[in-house]
């Protein structure tokens, strides 16, 4: 369930952007669609619980985040946030299967191997698991991030850009991932893109909610 009610953001050295109210029933998946620059990757950020609104009301999965202490919110993200950021943030000196450890110990968990080596098959990266990320292809490392999103199975899959810098068959199989995981795990898909192959491979499933470009006004005010 996702519910955003005038909602708004202002970058302290930049632009205010406001989105349009959405409620959508629980399971529906999102698709954030807009120019570069109108504000995808924010409201994504804000839906992450990595930024703060200034204004307005987000539910996300049953929390309503403005209430949240830093604290209650960082549990949420755990308990039940997967997030595919655009760049991808795998730690260079680790192996795959290290990358795939990191969740784990950051929150002080044990490491669940078995789920490890569940999502390495399922994203047929077994072969990779102890290779660094520079001996991965693009999209390659995309499988490992996508994979480090879905170890806690979380109730939200969100993904920044998630095709970017991919040719037609990356990005296809990329999305199939998604998609499939999120069916999979019961998780509700919310993707950021301006790349227009994503509303034709996933437009059916996918609530489409289109970006406008922010005012020149808004812009002039930097
Ligand atoms: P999109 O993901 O759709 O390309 P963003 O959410 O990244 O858009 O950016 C929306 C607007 O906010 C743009 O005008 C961008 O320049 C501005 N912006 C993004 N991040 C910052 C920041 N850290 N400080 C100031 N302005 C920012
Ligand atoms: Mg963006």
């Amino acid at each position: 369930m996702i519910v955003l009610q005038g909602l708004r953001y202002r970058y302290a050295q930049g632009p205010e952007i406001a989105f349009a109210d959405l409620s959508l029933p629980p399971g529906q998946g999102l698709l954030l669609r807009g120019a570069s620059g109108s504000g995808k990757s924010t409201l994504l950020a804000l839906m992450a619980g990595l930024l703060s609104a200034s204004a307005g009301r987000l539910e996300m999965a049953g929390a309503e985040l403005g209430r949240l202490s830093p604290r209650q919110r960082d549990a949420w993200r755990g308990a039940c946030l997967g997030f595919v950021p655009q760049r991808l943030h795998l730690s260079a000196a680790l192996t795959v299967r290290d990358n795939l450890a990191l969740p784990y110990l950051s929150a002080g968990l044990p490491v669940d191997h078995a789920r490890i080596d569940e999502l390495l098959q399922r994203l047929e990266l077994q072969a990779l698991a102890p290779r660094r990320p520079h001996q991965l292809s693009l999209g390659q490392a995309q499988r490992v991030a996508l994979a480090r999103a879905l170890l806690r199975r979380p109730k939200l899959l969100l993904a920044d850009e998630p095709t970017a810098n991919l040719d037609d068959e990356s990005a296809g199989a990329a999305l199939n991932l998604l998609s499939q995981a999120a069916r999979e795990q019961g998780a509700t898909l919310v993707l950021a893109t301006h790349d227009s192959r994503v509303a034709q491979a996933l437009g059916g499933e996918l609530h489409d909610m289109r970006l406008p470009k922010l005012m020149a006004m808004n812009e002039a005010a930097r």
